[in-house]
């Protein structure tokens, strides 16, 4: 029987078989012929699934030549179904024994009982099965399925690469053809048709024979070494603007690079006569095979770490270490990662993207706030998809409702190109707008402001006819900086803002940094409730050099124009009091340097906590302006995360209880003359924006996207109806009062 030298020899004859370019049946006849004979197998068989799951006997040596091409097993059929199904090996020493096999009488193979079958796999999928058989009833050695394994690899490899076209159909497709679709989450609307494009392509192994073993051991140990370094890096630095978020999937990154087991295997790999990205691809493939059918979360999202990890270690085997952001890319580009860092999101050229596809990814990761920032359409949480999508297949995204069709059917293209045109028309209509002024029926202007938080937002400014930008989001560019910006890029970063706002004007949030906004180079413990923990306001009155650093920034790069600040998580009078006073320090030292400052500062405070909503006649006095953060105002009222998925749409903020708030806080300030504006997403419906009219909300800022409906909606709207009728359902004692707002805006023809 086969020698531990055996595979290597198999190894060296299949190299000069694939050198010498023969017919691609020859080719596969030579295969089994040396299959058979280095592995004293008296049968070897290759099946090659089929687009409707069949799998085709493509090359026999030892059974009937006749049939060939003409023997198919169904779907999950007999043995080689089972393998291609599981994919998974199978080894019997009685192999008609076994309660899946199925006997193909023409293809002679009733006296062979023992029996030994192994997947062909790509990707964790099974294109093929490869077997061998033998009359006499053995089991065979760990040896021979490794040697079968490896030879499965290399056919593998030649079909994916198409080296030579099979057999006797022309329609020969894989599994790979196949039209999916995916769900996940919405993270960043937008509809998009295009080609898919992986942001780390996946390594193309063509080298899989080694000349020299040892030169290959050599090399796998200098790239396990060069991997547990990055590893290490990434962890000590924690740099999340690049690597994606999650320490999870690095604490698990670290554990594979350190494992004796993974090293073993891949060792042993080698020394099967691979060469050692041919052997990480080798153990790959069984990770993948094992990551299928494993029903476990937490092991699955495991073995797909391991997965990860054996890319990185292929990308540095193979010196192809770059993501595709370095490539010229189509202009229809619909990009697919597990997960990215923002900063990798923002070295594309924002021209090609049309969207973005994540494996994870919430709405409130930091890429998804630039994806929605660069206006992308994109969708996260789509589980699995990198397994059955390839760099150039076609796709489908709508971000809408979070699907994503890849290989789509025509009836899906058509039907989505239809979809795109009449978003296009309506984005046509919205444009047209722009310059229209946002007034209702009875003449009642409302301020519509847009949200930003980057410098890629600008633009936006313009394009949406917003008067203005209502919250400026500091501590985004600080999320995507890979160290904390010192006060002169910080300045700079500012007056970039104004430069581009020019005549319009920008409330700058101060840092909201703390809770789930995390900063890469910022150490910060652990909380147990971060949204309740030391963030916002409470982190900068605590670190005041940090707070008056930012302020500084803001007042050099004002010089000579209004500023407006707000402070994040007001809960008590105190806090502003103290902030105010930061402020003031930093105004007088800017006077003594003698630098010229802003013409006018307004220095506002976010109601967002539930508890300033009881010392609103106490802070009022002291600020210039209001701005309502509904989103949190809204999480704090109902105890309900706004990042947890299961409650974050539990209630409504169309419920009386929440409208009642809102109004209390618009009555308030009317009362104490105290400009207000909301800048909550609710901001950005139609539906809610015309409630907020109604409880007298004359300003609200929004995402860009949102100026358009909204000012559709208040140029149909009544503010006096609204008025009365909102002020009619809040006071009864209904929760959401979401259908009635409907039924009012179909009455009277309010476009929402
Ligand atoms: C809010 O809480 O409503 C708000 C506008 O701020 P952020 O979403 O940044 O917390
Ligand atoms: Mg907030």
């Amino acid at each position: 029987m086969a020698s531990i030298g055996a595979p290597r020899v198999l190894l060296r004859r299949l190299r000069e078989i694939m050198a010498d370019q023969a017919e691609p049946q020859l080719v596969l006849d030579k295969i089994v012929a040396l299959i058979a004979a280095n592995m004293v197998a008296e049968v070897s068989s290759i099946y090659l699934a089929r687009e409707n799951g069949e799998l085709e006997l493509f090359a026999t040596e030892g059974l009937n030549p006749e049939s060939v091409h003409s023997t198919r097993m169904a779907p999950k059929e007999g043995l080689v179904g089972l393998i291609a199904e599981s994919a998974d090996i199978i080894n019997l020493p009685d192999a008609q024994s076994h309660p899946a096999f199925s006997l193909h009488p023409e293809t002679g193979e009733q006296p062979f009982h023992s029996f030994l079958g192994v997947p062909i796999l790509r990707g964790g999928h099974a294109l093929g099965v490869l077997t061998v058989q033998n009359r006499v009833s053995r089991s065979y050695s760990e040896e021979e399925v490794e040697a079968l394994q490896t030879t499965a690899m290399v056919l593998a490899e030649m079909i994916a690469r198409g080296d030579f076209e099979l057999g006797s159909n022309d329609d020969q497709s894989f599994k790979l053809e196949n039209s999916l679709n995916f769900t996940g989450t919405a993270l960043s609307d937008g509809v998009a048709l295009g080609h898919a494009v992986l942001h780390e392509p996946r390594v193309v192994v063509t080298n899989l024979i080694a000349e020299q073993t040892e030169v290959e051991f050599e090399r796998l140990e200098s790239a396990i070494d060069a991997l547990r370094l990055t590893v290490d890096q990434m962890l000590d630095h924690r740099d999340m603007t690049r690597a994606g978020e999650h320490r999870d999937i690095l604490e698990a990154y670290r554990m594979f690079a350190y494992d004796r087991g993974w090293f073993n295997r891949l060792k042993e790999a080698v020394s099967t006569g691979l060469t050692a990205e041919a052997a990480v691809e080798r153990v790959q493939n069984d990770t993948r095979a094992r990551m299928l059918r494993q029903t476990d979360p937490y092991i699955r999202e495991r073995l797909h770490d391991l997965d990860d990890l054996s890319n990185r270690l292929l990308r540095l085997l193979t010196g192809q270490t770059s993501t595709s952001a370095s490539e010229e890319l189509a202009a229809d580009t619909i990009l697919f990662a597990r997960n990215m860092g923002p900063a990798e999101l923002l070295d594309y050229d924002r021209e090609v993207l049309r969207a973005l596809v994540l494996e994870e990814g919430s709405s409130n990761s930091h890429v998804a706030i630039v994806a929605r920032a660069l206006g992308i359409a994109a969708v996260g949480g789509v589980e699995d998809v990198l397994q059955y999508v390839d760099s150039e297949d076609a796709v489908v995204v709508d971000a809408e409702i979070g699907e994503v069709f890849v290989r789509p059917s025509q009836e899906v293209v058509d039907a989505y190109a239809e979809k795109v045109r009449f978003r296009a028309k309506k984005q046509e209509k919205y444009a047209a707008l722009r310059d229209t002024p946002a007034v209702t029926k009875d003449n009642q202007s409302i301020q519509l402001l847009m949200n930003a938080g980057l410098l890629v937002d600008l633009p936006h400014l313009h394009e949406s006819g917003a008067e203005g930008v209502g919250l400026f989001r500091t501590e985004l560019q600080f999320m995507i900086a890979q160290t904390f910006p010192r006060l002169d890029e910080q300045t700079e970063i500012y007056r970039t803002i104004f430069e581009n706002a020019g005549d319009k004007s920008v409330i700058f949030r101060s840092l909201d940094i703390g809770g789930d906004k995390v900063l890469p180079y910022f150490r910060h413990a652990q909380e147990e409730n971060p949204a309740l923990g030391w963030r916002a306001i409470r982190m900068s009155l605590d670190r005041p050099g940090l707070f008056r650093s930012q302020v500084r920034a803001l007042l050099r790069a004002s010089a000579g124009r209004d500023l407006s600040i707000m402070l994040p998580m007001i809960s008590e009078v105190r806090e502003f009091k103290l902030a105010r006073s930061f402020v003031d320090r930093e105004i007088a030292h800017l006077q003594r340097h003698g630098r010229p400052g802003p013409d006018q500062i307004k220095l506002g405070a976010m109601i967002e906590v539930p508890s300033i909503l009881w010392q609103l006649d106490a802070l009022l006095p002291e600020v210039d302006f209001l701005s309502v953060g509904s989103n949190d105002l809204m999480q704090f009222m109902f105890a309900s995360d706004r990042s947890n998925r299961r409650v974050s749409h539990r209630f409504d903020s169309l419920s009386a209880t929440f409208l009642r708030v809102l109004a209390e806080i618009s009555t308030k300030s009317k009362l104490h003359n105290v400009p207000l504006t909301l800048c909550g997403e609710m901001a950005s419906r139609p539906l809610e924006a015309m409630a907020l009219i109604g409880l007298g909300y004359r300003s609200i800022s929004m995402e860009p996207a949102a100026i358009g409906p909204v000012k559709e909606m208040v140029l149909s709207l009544s503010s006096k109806e609204i008025e009365e009728e909102i002020h009619k359902l809040i006071s009864s004692e209904t929760e959401s009062i979401r259908g009635e707002l409907e039924e009012f805006a179909k009455e009277r023809s309010v476009n929402i």
